[in-house]
């Protein structure tokens, strides 16, 4: 198989800079697509976090004016990534969150910041950087959508292929019109086919009308976003190019998220022995304070708490919890009055729920370790991965029927268990009290529960199968 060398262009990737999915994603990529015989190199901005972690590193091209200031490229390894850094203080040597200031709004710059990434990306797919020419730009969410603006309107004359992957289409980075020249961008650019989005300049709008493949995290949600109600205005744009668009799931880190090496939890464990989850579902009970005992199903949500996960949902059904002999932990952080709704609940109902708020990634894998259930009513929901690290624990997802949930998670119907299949229960959205109906039903035969189970814990959550679909994709591009 002929070689491919991909440069990726992200604007956060683990373990170096990390606000949600998008990063893990970047960050795993890499070491499953090599076993394809794909070599990644990960174009980031220099945040300070990115340069202390940089070794190696040689300068490979330089600006004296680029977007306000002087700038270079450093190419070396960081956090065992291979990188080529953006190294431009005047854009990114700022302390804290990539793209919002201490007083927590985003940086009034943000447009040139990520424009300027995406304007170096298209320099080095034409060759500016030494001994790095890639075959393919893949771009990451709106921070890189435009990419192929700069290859098209820069009149690069023989253009490498690009590949944009939406990650969240909520997040378009729509900038006013009058950017447009301090963005380096001719007026040819702002029209239908460029950068025009509503009289606005959208930069996930660029990138999705001229990529050469558009990628999202799902098959399923690659089909919702071509859908008024979940396409967020550019379902029109994306039915359009529908031919090119494919939804390529995510996995996990197989060894981050493993039952039975993973020190994090009180008692390892695997699908040939389930025993040990009944400790761990104790210790779950400890830290939330609920009351100590094995008989009712212990639901968890490990989340982050905002609208879109639809945790106001079982805020609605806490009655049906405590009636149907179910306890809740909550783990999560968000908006106030989804915090203050679950501290209030556990407070009308000691022993019943418990509720953590916060970020807490050892207690995440406590909690996978020892809960029955993991609830996730997400509204929409591009992947998931918190139902993916659930079925490797053996913790049955109850998730809505949406996005990457409704392609991982096999709903343990009548059907389903005859044919000794089923991993969960899905939910049409909006019928979470039914959902948990079913699941308490289901637990009633403790047998059939560890069957499914040990179906969940079988499913392939690697990157594995999602790498060789890059790397397809990839591969179509380059004999195209
Ligand atoms: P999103 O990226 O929309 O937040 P995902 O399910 O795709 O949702 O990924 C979120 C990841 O972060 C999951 O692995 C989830 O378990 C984890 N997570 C979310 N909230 C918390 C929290 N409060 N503490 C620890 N881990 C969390």
């Amino acid at each position: 198989m002929r070689p491919v060398s991909v440069l990726a262009v992200a604007a956060e990737v683990f373990p170096l800079v990390k606000t949600g999915g998008l990063a893990d994603v970047v960050g795993a990529l890499p070491a499953a697509l090599a076993a394809e015989g794909v070599a990644t190199t990960i174009l980031v901005p220099g945040y300070p976090a990115v340069l202390q972690a940089l070794s190696g590193a040689a300068h490979v091209f330089g600006w004296r004016q680029f977007f306000g200031g002087s700038a270079g490229l450093l190419r070396g390894q960081a956090g065992g990534l291979d990188v080529l850094v953006l190294d431009a203080p005047h854009l990114y040597d700022r302390p804290g969150n990539p793209y919002v200031g201490p007083d927590g709004r985003d940086w009034p710059d943000n447009a040139r910041r990520f424009a300027a990434l995406a304007k170096a990306a298209a320099l080095v797919g034409q060759g500016v950087a030494a001994d790095l020419l890639p075959d393919i730009l893949h771009c990451h969410d709106w921070q890189a959508g435009l990419v192929p603006a700069y290859l098209k309107f820069g009149g690069a004359v023989r253009p490498p292929a690009t590949v944009l992957t939406v990650h969240n289409i909520a997040f378009q980075g729509l900038f006013p019109a009058s950017l447009l020249g301090a963005l380096e961008l001719p007026d040819a650019a702002f029209g239908i086919d460029g950068v025009e989005f509503y009289g606005m300049i959208g930069f996930l709008k660029a990138g999705l009308a001229l990529a050469d493949r558009i990628t999202t995290v799902s098959p399923t949600y690659a089909a919702e976003i071509q859908t008024p109600e979940h396409g967020m205005r550019l379902d029109g744009l994306l039915r359009s190019r529908g031919g090119i668009l494919h939804g390529i799931l995510n996995g996990i880190d197989e060894t981050v998220w493993n039952p039975a090496t993973d020190t994090l939890t009180p008692k390892k464990f695997s699908s040939a022995d389930l025993s040990p989850r009944a400790a761990n579902k104790r210790a779950v009970q400890e830290v939330f304070g609920l009351d100590i005992s094995p008989a009712p199903i212990l639901l968890g949500v490990i989340s982050r708490l905002t609208w879109q996960k639809g945790l106001d949902q079982l805020l609605d059904c806490l009655d049906d919890l405590v009636e149907l002999d179910m306890q809740l932990a909550v783990l999560g952080s968000g908006e106030d009055g989804l915090e203050s709704g679950f501290t209030a609940a556990a407070a009308a109902h000691p022993g019943r729920i418990g509720c953590v708020i916060g970020y807490d990634e050892a207690l995440a894998h406590r909690m996978q370790a020892g809960i029955d259930a993991l609830v996730v009513p997400s509204r929409f929901e591009p992947c998931g991965l918190t139902q993916l690290c659930a079925l490797r624990y053996g913790a049955l997802p109850v998730v809505a029927r949406v996005g990457g949930l409704a392609d991982t998670v096999v709903d343990a119907n009548e059907a389903a268990r005859a044919a000794g299949l089923g991993n969960g229960v899905q939910f049409t959205p909006g019928m979470l009290r039914s959902a948990l109906r079913r699941t308490a039903e289901l637990w009633r035969d403790q047998a059939a529960w560890r069957q499914l189970q040990v179906n969940a814990m079988a499913q392939d959550v690697s990157w594995r199968r999602p790498a060789a679909q890059y790397a397809a994709l990839y591969r179509g591009l380059l004999t195209n």
